[in-house]
């Protein structure tokens, strides 16, 4: 499975992991709702028995109404059963939300052998879903009517009332879940549309470089070619063709070494003494900078360096350090590498009194087409890719690179390898 297909499978199976205890807790809350609901009924359970057991208007009201007596009053039965039922469903609202529940309701009140009857208007007896209270009325309405009084409270709908509840904490969470799916997808899109983006663009720049090598190829033979049978005017052009060219075969050989480095990320490291191929690198370098009067000198401890390495690469990275000190020198430019093992380690030491680095850049450089401005301008051509070139080298060796530098001072810069045993 590729990094893309994991990283959409955690992401995938985190979104399911937090729905699932979302989930969990809306269940708790609910949970915790009932206890505290059924609390409260409990609470108001007793003042409204305490409040029925005495003989007030209410409890005679109801008293006439249980027992189908309308002597006392001018109007018929059917008026007194009506009046009494609101009263009570009044009295049982105010004394509910006096406890906070405030919640749809409806009651029955009857006596044991179910005789003598009377209910709110809405009560419904066959409501399955309804959670019930049963009050047993105490005092004066059980002794008028010489039977147990029982007084049930019905809730319908209960579980909706829980989640009304619930909602201040369950439509933010449903909200955030939704605005982190949305980004993350939005985000993961953008990543993976950036990252065909740079490979197309990556794949183009490598192939065109790779179609410059054939003519750069052709027009080095030719020049050497011509410079065989050139005379004395014509040779200084000659050598300006031929530098330039081979400055831009090694541009062409820079760009290819990092295109096949980030597409494979890895080297054939071979266990190799790696002293010679250091020697040979400064030898070649020495000839160059005396061409170019350039004052360097290197110190390579006569032992072997022991190192699993790619030395190719490792050679080129070397060779980028050197051309770097002498591409950025200032004048009476001096350059010096040192070579040799501390602590099992190479240490391999190149320094410069260049125009140095400045601090706020110096963290930069190792990044690829980071270069530092001069004044307006960058003081070198250049594309940024020599040191990302070598930090990418030297991580693959599993290696170090030590950076000091101070402007208008100097450069030293350490890479440190690991010797083999
Ligand atoms: P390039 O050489 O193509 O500019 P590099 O990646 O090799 O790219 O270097 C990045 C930047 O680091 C350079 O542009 C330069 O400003 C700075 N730099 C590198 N080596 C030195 C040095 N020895 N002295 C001063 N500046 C340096």
């Amino acid at each position: 499975m590729n990094k893309r297909n994991i990283y959409i499978l955690v992401f995938i199976v985190s979104v399911i992991g937090l729905v699932i205890i979302q989930y969990r807790y809306l269940r708790i809350g609910l949970n915790l709702a009932n206890v505290r609901f059924s609390q409260n009924i409990g609470n108001s359970v007793k003042t409204i028995q305490e409040d029925l057991s005495s003989n007030n208007e209410l409890t005679f009201l109801m008293g006439k109404a249980l027992t189908n007596d309308d002597t006392y009053f001018e109007t018929n039965l059917d008026s007194v059963k009506k009046a009494s039922s609101n009263f009570l469903y009044d009295f049982l609202e105010f004394k509910l939300l006096e406890k906070g529940i405030k919640t749809d309701f409806s009651y029955k009140l009857f006596t044991k052998n179910s005789s003598l009857f009377l209910n709110s208007a809405n009560f419904n007896d066959q409501e399955i879903k309804s959670k019930r209270y049963p009050v047993q009325l105490i005092g004066y309405l059980p002794n008028l009517v010489q039977d147990d009084v029982v007084l049930e409270l019905q809730f319908n709908r209960i579980n909706e009332y829980f989640l009304i509840q619930l909602n201040g904490l369950t439509i933010p969470s449903l909200i955030f879940l939704f605005d982190i799916v949305a980004v993350v997808i939005w985000v993961l899109h953008s990543f993976y549309w950036q990252q065909s983006v740079i490979t197309m663009t990556n794949d183009f720049i490598n192939n065109l470089t790779h179609e410059l090598k054939t003519p750069v190829f052709s027009i080095g033979l030719a020049t050497k070619i011509l410079e065989q049978k050139s005379n004395e005017e014509s040779k200084e052009y000659l050598e300006i063709i031929r530098t330039q060219n081979d400055r831009l075969k090694e541009h062409i050989d820079k760009v290819l070494q990092l295109a096949s480095l980030d597409k494979k990320n890895t080297l054939k490291l071979i266990k190799t003494d790696f002293s010679p191929h250091l020697k040979r690198l400064c030898k070649e370098f020495e000839l160059i900078a005396r061409m170019e009067e350039v004052d360097f000198n290197f110190e390579i401890k006569d032992e072997q360096f022991l190192l699993k390495c790619d030395s190719l690469h490792l050679a080129n990275a070397i060779n980028n350090l050197l051309d770097n000190a002498k591409k950025f020198g200032s004048k009476n430019l001096k350059i010096s590498l040192l070579g040799f093992v501390k602590k099992d380690q190479l240490h391999v030491v190149v320094s410069d009194n260049g125009i140095g680095i400045e601090k706020k850049d110096q963290k930069n450089i190792f990044k690829k087409h980071y270069r530092v401005i001069q004044g307006d301008s960058y003081t070198v051509k250049g594309y940024g890719l020599g040191l990302s070139y070598v930090k990418k080298i030297i991580n693959l060796h599993k290696g170090k690179i030590d950076l000091d530098s101070q402007i208008n001072m100097g450069t030293k810069i350490t890479v440190k390898l690991p010797i083999v045993n």
